[in-house]
């Protein structure tokens, strides 16, 4: 199957198609380079042309069209997946939906919403206009799109109170336009949600979504110092599992990540120190400084609603998920890191903590998971290569610590290691030639590949240096 370019581009000539090369290739790249693994990898793709596409009659347009001419078609948002998810591994059409950005309805606890509307906005106009608000978004808040998030993100701030982001009850319903001869609009409630959420825009083009909303506060935002990591771990994890208090982000920097990365707290924490930044509703600060007494050695050293440093920290979910590693990155390119899921288990926490002294640094975030809690790591990794990368990761896995391997572009890799079969049958019967995103699902490419090794898809488009 041979694309055939130059008459998909003829064809689709009329919309706002990029002309400007710089401007293509910023458009086909997102953090990818993030990670040492995947910058090597991807550094030199890019889309063979870009659509800035305005509304969801455009979508199928230009999937109809692509469809017909064999382009692959890789959808893009804010560009801001850490996991290469909008990365063109074989070229073709970039659709770039920043101007499909509408907010549609927004009722008593639900806002309709297109794909392409940047987060913050999209918030700062719910509070402005009905005094609700997003139940959680990633730390790109400001430059993420809501769709890319559903599509390519998996909780964030937000998530101590209301879990992941695929947690039953965070999405309400998707409209999903397929990649077929003639295109289909479908719409998504329920367990058919799970077909396209986090699937990377591998299977469908998400065209509208209906969020459910909650009620908004001006969170106050709090780093509280302790003595030791577990100390600290032990706080946050108490502090969202207290059911009456209401917890947004509740994050744990071991030492010496304050004093090494956080150039504003810096000045008020030594290298020993251990830090917790939180978002706590205001009618709850009574409780959580209750709380925090029962704690030994716990003290706070900065309160939004009470600032007597002089110069403000920022937002507190800008120290927070992958921004921590983003603060440690700048003193030190050759930092990277790992995603980490160690359930509801402070002592898989501590030995993780123990294990890898000198290798990383522990950074957690709490999330609500079921009736309880659950950590997420995201530790800062001191620089090494990929071979050494792969030993952690396999550290991790004899441990029993899950890995999402920030290291890796697919779906399955990036994930569980495992076909989700709602995502693949999906992608059957909306996109039979395989052109959305390809690349990302091996699921698709390679049904019975083992994860012994990193997955190579066979038409990523060769570095120009070894092109034949
Ligand atoms: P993009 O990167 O543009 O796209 C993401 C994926 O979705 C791609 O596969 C793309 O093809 C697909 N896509 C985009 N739009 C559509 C559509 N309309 N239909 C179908 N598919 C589509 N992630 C988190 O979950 N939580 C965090 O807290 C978080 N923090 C981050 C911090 C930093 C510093 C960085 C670099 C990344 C972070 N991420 C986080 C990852 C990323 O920022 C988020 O997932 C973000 O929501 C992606 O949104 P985007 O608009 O940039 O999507």
């Amino acid at each position: 199957m041979t694309p055939n370019i130059a008459d998909a581009k003829a064809k689709l000539s009329h919309l706002d198609m990029e002309q400007n090369p710089a401007t293509v290739r910023n458009k086909s790249r997102d953090f990818f380079w993030y990670s040492p693994v995947l910058k090597d990898a991807m550094d030199h793709l890019e889309a063979d042309f870009v659509i800035n596409a305005k509304s969801e009659d455009e979508i199928i347009e230009i999937l109809r069209v692509c469809y017909a001419h064999d382009v692959p078609v890789t959808m893009r948002g804010g560009g801001t997946g850490n996991y290469g998810q909008a990365m063109p591994l074989a070229g073709g059409c970039v659709i770039h939906v920043a101007k499909m950005n509408k907010v549609k309805e927004i009722g008593a606890g639900y806002v309709v919403v297109e794909p392409g509307a940047v987060i913050k906005e999209l918030d700062d106009e719910l509070k402005e206009k009905s005094g609700q608000e997003l139940r959680m978004y990633p730390s790109t808040y400001s430059q993420a799109t809501i769709g890319g998030f559903i599509a390519g993100g998996s909780g964030g701030c937000g998530s101590a109170a209301w879990g992941a982001l695929r947690d039953i009850g965070n999405i309400k319903r998707l409209r999903v336009v397929t990649m077929e001869a003639e295109p289909r609009i479908l719409e998504f409630t329920g367990e058919e949600l799970h077909r396209v959420s986090h699937a990377y825009g591998t299977n469908g083009i998400i065209t509208e979504l209906e969020l459910p909303l909650a009620p908004a506060y001006d969170w106050t935002e709090l780093f509280v110092r302790f003595d030791t990591f577990r100390a600290a771990t032990e706080f946050a994890g108490a502090a969202t599992a207290e059911p009456g208090i209401l917890v947004k982000l509740a994050s744990v920097y071991a030492a010496p990540i304050a004093h090494a990365y956080f150039q504003r707290v810096k000045p008020h924490v030594t290298e020993d120190d251990h830090l917790v930044g939180l978002m706590v509703a205001p009618h709850n600060m009574d409780g959580l400084v209750t709380l925090l007494e029962r704690f030994t050695g716990g003290n706070v050293i900065y309160r939004s609603d009470d600032v007597t440093w002089d110069r403000h920290p920022g937002p507190m979910y800008e120290f927070g998920w992958n921004h921590t590693t983003l603060r440690a990155m700048k003193f030190n390119k050759g930092l990277t890191y790992l995603q980490v899921r160690y359930g509801n288990d402070i002592e898989k926490v501590m030995a993780a903590y123990e294990a890898f002294k000198g290798k990383l640094h522990m950074h957690l975030e709490v999330m609500r998971e079921g009736a309880g809690i659950s950590f997420a790591g995201l530790p800062i990794v001191e620089p090494m290569d990929k071979d050494a990368l792969d030993q952690l990761v396999a550290e991790h896995e004899a441990m029993d610590c899950m890995i999402f391997n920030p290291h890796r572009y697919t779906l399955e890799e990036g994930g569980r290691q495992s076909t989700d079969m709602r995502q693949l049958d999906f992608k059957r019967e909306s996109d039979p030639k395989g052109l959305l995103n390809p690349g990302k699902m091996i699921a698709w490419d390679e049904p019975d590949f083992d994860y012994a090794d990193m997955y190579s898809y066979k038409n990523i488009r060769a570095k120009p240096e070894t092109a034949a």
